[in-house]
């Protein structure tokens, strides 16, 4: 039997007594491991349902079986054909991508890259991608704009 002190009083009393002997007042509730279990494993319920809804709405899109993802790379090969020197592009992750579906097999992908001019200077280059995806990640370029800063 382990003790704990009144809350009130300061009084020992047993984990287990529902009220202090010495001035009455109502034990503080006391978690059974029981119980902290139960609420671990809810809580895992909720977080496997809520969580993918808050923090990848972007990958649940599906263009004609592709996610956001093949978008986002196959848009990335678009512009990479069309640098000046496609080496030195730079393109970021597709997180801060503007990826939205438009229909069931097409999409536009805004974002932007940083690459080597003719004149080695850097530039940002902004462009927007759509493309419509055929099947097994292959996409037909529809329209792509890309505009320095
Ligand atoms: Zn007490």
């Amino acid at each position: 039997m382990s003790l704990i002190q009144c809350k009130e009083c300061g009084h020992e009393m047993s984990t287990k007594a529902k009220n202090c002997p010495q001035c009455g007042a109502v034990a503080a509730y006391r978690w059974g491991i029981g119980r902290i279990i139960m609420a671990i494993i809810i809580l895992f319920f909720v977080l496997a349902i809520f969580l993918p809804m808050i923090t990848d709405k972007k990958n649940v899109i599906d263009i004609n079986g592709a996610d956001s993802m093949d978008a986002y790379i196959a848009a990335t090969n678009f512009v990479r054909a069309k640098l000046a020197n496609p080496h030195t592009a730079k393109f970021y992750a597709h997180i801060g991508s503007d990826i939205k579906k438009l229909s069931n097999d097409t999409c536009s992908v805004a974002s932007y890259v940083d690459s080597k001019n003719d004149f080695g200077g850097e530039v940002r280059i902004y462009f927007t991608v759509k493309m419509k995806h055929l099947s097994n990640k292959k996409w037909k370029l529809l329209d792509l704009r890309m505009n320095r800063e």
